[in-house]
């Protein structure tokens, strides 16, 4: 892909407006931070007891004084090399999985992102990983409506497969196979919606071709990674076949409805069955 002097200035740009908002947060929600650790400069000293060492170490080490672990760390919020103890180090540590989850969702979603920390900001403080969950969870229901207005179903689809990830994040098992079925039943569909394009669009073609050719075209009728996140969540929840069957069919209705999907109800669950890994199971 051909990359302008302008775009590398504009990703620059970004690169430096995001940044400065990381850490305008950690400054916020992390004043102690810059106190967390000594800074390794100067005669070296000890994190836990301030007595002397003969120089900065490279990795975690014991004192030679009182025997505590010390580890060389980066500060998030300003980037300087300290030597922590165990009580700095789970602070410096924090923050930076923060810093890191500010920078994914900021790469992923933008001025959307900011936008919805900001006025989620208002109501709340966001001190805490999670806290960026519910912040992903509102830009997703934002984008999901708009992808329904606009009818992107590819998008959309990929959307409730995020909110699945969340869900399971949160340990919210139930919740999240709902999520994944509406994300099978989607992907059941396309390749149905395709078959019957194909019919519709190529006369000449036998049966057996435009089979051959949407079993190239699709070679999965739900997507593996989706599968095999379905397959985990039934073995986790230990649900009975009957169980499972009757949260699919529950789960898929309205979409099934609102998309007018050629598979539901019990027909689409019997396809996604058959690919399910039922090895331990009724
Ligand atoms: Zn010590």
């Amino acid at each position: 892909m051909h990359t302008s002097p302008e775009s590398i200035l504009e990703s620059g740009k970004k690169e430096v407006q995001f940044l400065k908002g990381i850490r305008v947060h950690l400054a916020k929600h992390f004043p102690d931070l810059d106190k967390c650790g000594i800074p390794m400069e100067g005669d070296p000293i000890s994190p836990c007891c301030k007595g002397p060492l003969s120089k900065w170490p490279q990795r975690k080490t014991l004192c030679p004084a009182c025997k505590q672990p010390m580890w060389p760390r980066k500060r998030p919020s300003d980037e300087i090399r300290v030597l922590c103890d165990a009580k700095s180090l789970a602070r410096i540590e924090e923050a930076w999985d923060i810093a890191q989850r500010m920078k994914k969702l900021s790469q992923e979603y933008g001025d959307l992102f900011w936008n919805t920390k900001e006025a989620m900001e208002l109501k709340r403080s966001l001190s805490t990983l999670e806290s960026f969950n519910d912040v992903e969870w509102s830009m997703l229901n934002k984008l999901s409506q708009q992808y329904v207005a606009e009818k992107q179903w590819g998008l959309y689809r990929n959307l409730r497969f995020r909110q699945a990830e969340i869900l399971i994040m949160e340990q919210r098992h139930e919740e999240a196979l709902r999520f994944l079925f509406a994300v099978a039943i989607f992907d059941m569909n396309e390749r149905e919606y395709a078959r019957r394009e194909w019919l519709r669009h190529d006369p000449v073609s036998t049966q057996e071709e435009i089979e051959h050719q949407l079993a190239a075209a699709y070679p999965d009728e739900v997507a593996p990674g989706v599968l095999s996140e379905i397959n985990d969540e039934i073995r986790l929840l230990q649900l009975s076949m009957d169980k499972t069957q009757e949260l699919f069919i529950e789960s898929t209705r309205t979409e099934a409805t609102a998309h007018h999907m050629q598979i539901r109800g019990v027909q689409a669950w019997k396809q996604l069955r058959s690919k399910l890994d039922l090895s331990n199971r009724d």
